[in-house]
């Protein structure tokens, strides 16, 4: 089968970790360009300054996957379904719900393929975890998400802007995770936020949640930006049942009871390049919302305390 060519929009730290080597690897797709303000080509591939310029030059490439941060998403994926392209996004989507809901609907009207990528949701560890929350029930969740913005986001201003999600760049992830393997609705009932005082969004936030569930599960997440000694991506849920199940490494792990039952390497690239070939095969998209509408109920909700500035 031939491979389908895939045109990269925004070649930042993500596109250079995963999206281009993955490409790379796949059976599925093959990178043909890419569009970079800064014209970072890959292979020496054919490289542009704007899209407009790549949709003019390059019309035989239907697809793009946009990696730009989220402020200028909606923009960028306008465009491209105005272009005619199927599209997969990077997470979190757009800074606004309203945003989300008319790419939906855009792409719904113009017939596009529109795949809302949350990448720690492709992990077998999460789906095993999913299918025991499901027979069991749950007493409580506790996530626990906490990593180093110099390590994952070195100099990039865009996540201490307005939109720009500051700790909420990563705990998106834990609570696309969280959406995924609960199976009843949850609610932000309340938040703190934490703001360096020189800086737009917060570096640390602790929220608690609540659902309509008759056993009231404990529902609280905390997630911080200034962890330095490694990555603590955790979840760990109380079974109806009584057994401890810890979810870690962003979803990659799960054990049960301290005994483990799953540990994969890191391919929730990969996997999620799969499930975009599966949908262009289906003709189907796949948006899940839920994360970020838990977000922008912290945002909403969410009480404001400063904290010190955060400097590089
Ligand atoms: P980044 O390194 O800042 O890269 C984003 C790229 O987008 C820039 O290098 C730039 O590429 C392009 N761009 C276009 N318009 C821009 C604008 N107005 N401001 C800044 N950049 C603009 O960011 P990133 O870490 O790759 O994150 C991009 C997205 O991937 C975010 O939504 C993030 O949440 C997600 N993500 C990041 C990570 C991670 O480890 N950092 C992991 C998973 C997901 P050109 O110079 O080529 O134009």
């Amino acid at each position: 089968m031939s491979k389908r060519k895939i045109a990269i929009i925004g070649v930042g730290k993500i596109a250079i970790d995963q999206h281009l080597p993955v490409i790379d690897r796949s059976e599925d797709f093959k990178v043909a360009a890419t569009v970079s303000t800064r014209m970072i080509a890959h292979n020496g591939l054919p490289v542009f300054k704007t899209a407009a310029e790549f949709y003019k030059a390059m019309p035989e490439v239907d697809l793009v996957s946009i990696c730009t941060p989220p402020g200028v998403r909606h923009a960028f994926v306008r465009e491209a379904i105005d272009a005619g392209k199927d599209i997969l996004m990077e997470k979190p989507p757009t800074p606004t719900i309203s945003e989300l809901d008319d790419l939906v609907a855009h792409a719904d009207k113009k017939k596009r393929i529109l795949f809302q990528t949350w990448h720690s949701r492709y992990n077998e560890a999460v789906d095993a975890a999913k299918k025991i929350i499901k027979r069991d029930g749950v007493k409580s969740v506790r996530i626990d998400w906490r990593e180093s913005v110099r390590k994952w986001h070195p100099g990039q201003e865009w996540v201490w802007e307005p939109g720009g999600f500051g700790v909420f760049d990563p705990g998106i992830n834990a609570l696309s995770i969280f959406t995924k393997i609960l199976p009843f609705p949850v609610f932000v009932e309340r938040a703190k936020l934490n703001f360096p005082a020189n800086r737009q969004t917060p570096v640390d936030a602790e929220i608690t949640f609540k659902s309509d569930e008759p056993n009231q599960p404990e529902l609280s997440a905390g997630f911080n930006w200034l962890e330095e000694s490694g990555e603590v991506w955790t979840i760990r849920v109380l079974t109806g049942r009584g057994d401890t199940l810890l979810l870690e490494n962003g979803g990659r792990k799960l054990s049960v009871n301290g005994a483990p039952v799953i540990e994969n390497p890191d391919n929730e690239y990969e996997q999620i390049y799969a499930h975009f070939a599966k949908l262009l095969k289906k003709g189907k998209s796949d948006v899940s919302d839920a994360p970020l509408r838990l977000v922008s109920d912290a945002f909403l909700l969410g009480a404001r305390h400063n904290v010190d500035d955060f400097n590089w």
